[in-house]
């Protein structure tokens, strides 16, 4: 379904961006990780090969415009085209409104908005011109509904489906699909930290948190796994999910149904 396609994903060193990864690399396809962190890059990279994966690994700073672009030229330089961007590199920053600092908001604005604005303008002549593109930007249920205490987050989320939707349009003749995919809580280190800081604040354990404030949000009464989003990832970059574009794609065990 997406073998040999070429496949850049942001903020892959581990969570969900990795798992990404490792589902495209599973399919054949060439799969270009990329992180901040340059350690945990190389060993997530270094294990991929060891398996016999087409897998390279490029460090990038998505709130460095240059460094975007760099990495994107190094990809083309080597493969020649960009078939799937995934916009997955994010963080979390949690404070009431009047305590959140703003260099903080626009940090987490650089990192998850206009890192995937500048990354999509990058990409978008050579998905152009090969008439077939896979934009997928990782969003979340915060980017569908509002969450106290997360105003940077939120906003984040809540743009990038803005911009999934523009870009969506611009791309429609082009042979190019965008999608914003909403996950709900995924069991990934970023969500069990937080959890164990909650857990921490109340004096019990990181189980009976998720029994006593996670469950009773989820109608699944579960966290989502990080394969299930990846298999979501696959198939919106696939030939069967052509019609999608311009879409929240929300996967939340029944969160937002509610
Ligand atoms: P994670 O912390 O495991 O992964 C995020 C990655 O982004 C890290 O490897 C980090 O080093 C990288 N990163 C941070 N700043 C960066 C920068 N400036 N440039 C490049 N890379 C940078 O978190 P995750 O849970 O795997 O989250 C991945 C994406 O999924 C994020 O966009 C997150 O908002 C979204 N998401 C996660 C959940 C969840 O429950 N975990 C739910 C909804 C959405």
């Amino acid at each position: 379904m997406v073998e040999d396609k070429v496949v850049f994903i942001t903020g892959s060193a581990g969570g969900i961006g990795l798992e990404i990864g490792i589902r495209f690399a599973e399919q054949k396809a060439k799969v270009i990780l990329s992180d901040i962190k340059e350690e945990p890059l190389q060993e997530a990279v270094n294990n991929l090969k060891e398996k016999g994966y087409s897998v390279d690994g490029i460090k990038c700073d998505v709130t460095d415009e240059e460094d975007i672009q760099r990495a994107m030229d190094e990809l083309i330089d080597k493969y020649g085209r960009v078939d799937v961007l995934i916009n997955n590199a994010g963080i979390q920053h949690v404070a009431n409104l009047e305590d959140f600092p703003t260099e903080k908001y626009e940090l987490l604005l650089k990192i998850m908005l206009v890192g995937p604005f500048i990354a999509t303008k990058i990409a978008f002549p050579y998905m152009k011109k090969q008439n077939f593109g896979r934009i997928l930007n990782m969003a979340s249920i915060n980017g569908v509904i509002g969450f106290a205490g997360k105003a940077g987050y939120n906003s984040a989320k809540h743009g990038v489906i803005g911009l999934t939707k523009v870009a969506a349009l611009e791309g429609a003749e082009h042979g190019i699909t965008v999608n914003a995919i909403c996950p709900g809580y995924v069991d990934t280190p970023l969500v069990r930290n937080q959890l164990e800081d909650l857990a921490k604040s109340r004096g019990i354990d990181l189980e009976k948190v998720l029994e006593e404030v996670i469950y009773p949000l989820v109608p699944q009464n579960r966290l989502l796994q990080v394969e299930e989003i990846a298999d979501l990832a696959i198939f919106l970059a696939s030939d069967s999910a052509k019609g999608i574009t311009g879409q929240p794609v929300i996967m939340d065990g029944g969160y937002t149904a509610q």
